[in-house]
């Protein structure tokens, strides 16, 4: 009986070490996520934002208008292409480009960043205008509803400040990257060590289970 509680409980330990592993490297690699912020991105957001590591030709992803431009924090050579988050696909998309980490063109001069977490502190409140009448209809309505695309369906704050891309790229840049995910390694190390407790588990209820040998 007394073997049979050891053997549970080393189970239970290595079951819930790796059920947490496994859950872990779902939550953090198995769904891309907003590389300067950490949020979960949704296929909307992966519609708006379109961004391309040209030195490594990874697809990056954002969560907003603002995280897109702290990602040059990271990654100096950018190629993006930006929805105006009014029109949607009604409107051509804003190709920006970065080198050396400075902005090297903006394919709409008109195009704004409307920084609303600048007053929020949320990304939520961050919307890309292509130009000044997207940005008024943005900033009185929070989203357009007829735009399936919409990223964030909620109101702005008053008087969202809209920045320039040159000078929203000089200010978020310097913000840079805060999100931090459990590295790899340490998710690897949970697991193998929930299959060691495993092992030992089942090692310790053999030994425990031999029947004594009877001395001659
Ligand atoms: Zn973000």
């Amino acid at each position: 009986m007394r073997n049979l509680v050891v053997a549970g409980v080393f189970a239970i330990v290595a079951l819930v070490m790796l059920g947490s592993s496994g859950y872990l490297y779902y939550q953090y690699y198995g769904q891309p996520r907003c590389e300067a912020c950490g949020m979960i991105i949704t296929p909307e957001m992966a519609e708006n934002y379109y961004i391309i590591d040209t030195d490594t030709n990874q697809r990056l992803y954002s969560c907003c208008s603002g995280c897109m431009l702290r990602l040059a924090a990271a990654h100096p050579d950018m190629h993006l292409e930006a929805m105006d988050s009014w029109y949607g696909t009604a409107a051509p998309k804003t190709i920006i480009e970065i080198r050396n980490g400075q902005l090297q063109s903006v394919s709409v001069d008109t195009a704004r960043i409307m920084l609303g977490s600048k007053l929020t502190n949320s990304c939520t409140s961050n919307r890309f205008a292509i130009n000044a009448t997207s940005a008024q209809l943005l900033q009185e309505n929070g989203y357009n509803p007829s735009n399936p695309l919409s990223p964030f369906k909620s109101t702005l704050p008053a008087n969202t400040p809209l920045v320039n891309v040159s000078a929203a790229l000089t200010t978020l840049k310097a913000r840079g990257i805060s999100y931090v995910p459990p590295s790899m390694a340490f998710l690897i190390g949970a697991a193998v060590a929930g299959i060691a407790v495993l092992a030992i588990g089942v090692m310790a209820w053999k030994k425990l289970s031999v029947p004594p040998v009877p001395k001659t």
